[in-house]
C-alpha cells in the first residue's frame, strides 16, 4: 500500500471508525482477569450495556465477532428439528438462516425482495397457521446492513402477541445497537444479538446476546450440547465480575470507554446524530438523481445508505476508483447485490463534516468514474446539514 497523508475514510457499515478516545483506552497493559481491578471494570460494563440493550436481564460477552453471538442465541435455546420463522430481508438474514439449517432447524424462510423490512402482517398469519405451536422463534434481523433497511420490531411483537403463540422473538441489532432505537425490554424481545464493531465503535471481537427471562428459562431446560457459547456458566461467573475462561480484556476496556461516550452524549442524542446524517445522505442521493435502495420510507436505515447504480455501471469499479482517488472505503453490494449497489456507512463515530468529507469523495467519484449523475447532491446535504441541528 502507498503511504498516504490524512486519515483513511472507512464509510462502510461495519467495522467503523474507532474514535482515539477508545484506541487509548485498549492501549494498555491487559490485567488479571481473575483480579479485583478486573470484576471492578466488568460491573461497569454489564451494568453499562444492560442500558445500551435497553434491558435490566442478562447481558453476555463473547470474545466473537457476531456471528459468534448468532451461533450462541441459536445454540442456547433451539435444538435440531425445531421449527423456526425467518424474512428473506437480505444478506444477512440469508447467512443467520444458512447457519440455522446447519444446525438442523427447519427454516420457513419468507421470500422477500431486498427491498423493504419484515411484514408484521405475515408473522401474524405464518403463526396463526401454526395451531400446533411447532415454530419454536421468530428470528429477525433488526437493521439489515447489506440493504439499509430497518425492520420495526414493535409491531412484529404485537403480530405475535396478537396469536397467542409461545415462539421466541429473537432479534439481530448487529448494525442497530447504539445507533438506531432499540429497546430489549420494553418491545418484548427474548434473545438480542449484538457486536462489537459497528454502532459501539470498537473494533471486531466482541459479540453479544441480551438473554430475557423467558429464553433463560428455555436454555435451562434445552438448547443443543454446547460449552464455550453457554449462558448459564457466563451468567454465574458474570455476577462476581468474572469470565469462566480468558474475556478478550482490551476489548473490554474499549467497551467501558465506548459505553462512556454513548452514555454521556445520551442515547436520544446517538440516535438522532444518526437520523440527521441518514437524511443528509438521502437528500444527496436524490440530488445524484441516484436511487435509494430501501423502497419504504419508514424503514429507511440511520446507518446506512444503500445506492443502486444506473444501469451498466459497475458499483465495486466506483468504488474502487473512490479507494484509489480520494482514499475512502464504502461498502460493496453483498449477495445478489454484488456490482449493483455501494453502501454509504454513516454510523458510530460520525459527524457533520465527517459525513460531508464522505459524500463530497462519492460525488467526486461518481465524476472521475463517469458515472452518469446530477452535481449538487453534497451541496444538498451542506443545505440540510446547516439548517437543521
Ligand atoms: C456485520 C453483521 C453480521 C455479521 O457480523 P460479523 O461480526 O461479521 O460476524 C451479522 N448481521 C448483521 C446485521 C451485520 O451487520
Amino acid at each position: 500500500m502507498p503511504s498516504r497523508s490524512g486519515r483513511h475514510f472507512l464509510q462502510i457499515p461495519g467495522p467503523t471508525n474507532v474514535p482515539d478516545r477508545i484506541l487509548r483506552a485498549m492501549d494498555r497493559p491487559t490485567i488479571d482477569h481473575r483480579g479485583p481491578g478486573f470484576a471492578q471494570m466488568a460491573g461497569e460494563i454489564f451494568e453499562g450495556l444492560k442500558q445500551i440493550f435497553g434491558t435490566g436481564g442478562s447481558v453476555v460477552i463473547y470474545p466473537s465477532s457476531g456471528t459468534g453471538a448468532w451461533e450462541a442465541a441459536i445454540v442456547n435455546v433451539l435444538r435440531a428439528g425445531d421449527h423456526v420463522l425467518m424474512f428473506e430481508t437480505g444478506q444477512f438474514a440469508g447467512l443467520w438462516r444458512k447457519m440455522a439449517e446447519r444446525f438442523g432447524l427447519v427454516v420457513d424462510f419468507v421470500p422477500g425482495d431486498w427491498r423493504r423490512g419484515v411484514d408484521a402482517a405475515s408473522v401474524e398469519a405464518k403463526l396463526a397457521d401454526d395451531k400446533t405451536h411447532r415454530i419454536k422463534a421468530v428470528m429477525v434481523v433488526h437493521n439489515e446492513t447489506s440493504t439499509g433497511v430497518t425492520s420495526r420490531i414493535p409491531p412484529i411483537r404485537r403480530a405475535i402477541d396478537r396469536t397467542g403463540h409461545p415462539a421466541l422473538l429473537m432479534v439481530d441489532t448487529i448494525s442497530s445497537l447504539g445507533s438506531i432505537d432499540y429497546r430489549h425490554d420494553e418491545w418484548g424481545v427474548d434473545v438480542t444479538v449484538g457486536c462489537s464493531q459497528k454502532g459501539l465503535m470498537l473494533p471486531p471481537g466482541l459479540g453479544f446476546n441480551a438473554v430475557g427471562a423467558k429464553a433463560a428459562a428455555v436454555a435451562k431446560e434445552g438448547g443443543m450440547p454446547r460449552s464455550f457459547w453457554d449462558w448459564d456458566e457466563m451468567i454465574k461467573a458474570n455476577r462476581a465480575g468474572y469470565f469462566p475462561y480468558t474475556p478478550a480484556t482490551n476489548l473490554l476496556y474499549g467497551l467501558r470507554e465506548a459505553i462512556d461516550m454513548l452514555l454521556d452524549e445520551g442515547l436520544p442524542g446517538v440516535f438522532a446524530r444518526h437520523a440527521r446524517h441518514a437524511e443528509a445522505t438521502r437528500r444527496a442521493v436524490r440530488a445524484w438523481g441516484l436511487d435509494i435502495l430501501c423502497a419504504e420510507p419508514e424503514e429507511y436505515s440511520n446507518i446506512t445508505t444503500a445506492v443502486m447504480m444506473p444501469e451498466g455501471h459497475d458499483a465495486d469499479r466506483l468504488r474502487a476508483t473512490i479507494l484509489d482517488r480520494f482514499d475512502m472505503s464504502l461498502g460493496t453490494g453483498l449477495g445478489k447485490l454484488a456490482g449493483k449497489v455501494f453502501r454509504i456507512g454513516h454510523l458510530g463515530d460520525f459527524n457533520d463534516l465527517m459525513l460531508m468529507g464522505s459524500l463530497s469523495g462519492v460525488e467526486m467519484g461518481l465524476t472521475v468514474a463517469e458515472v452518469p449523475h446530477r452535481a449538487g447532491g453534497a451541496q444538498a446535504a451542506m443545505h440540510y446539514l446547516a439548517s437543521t441541528n
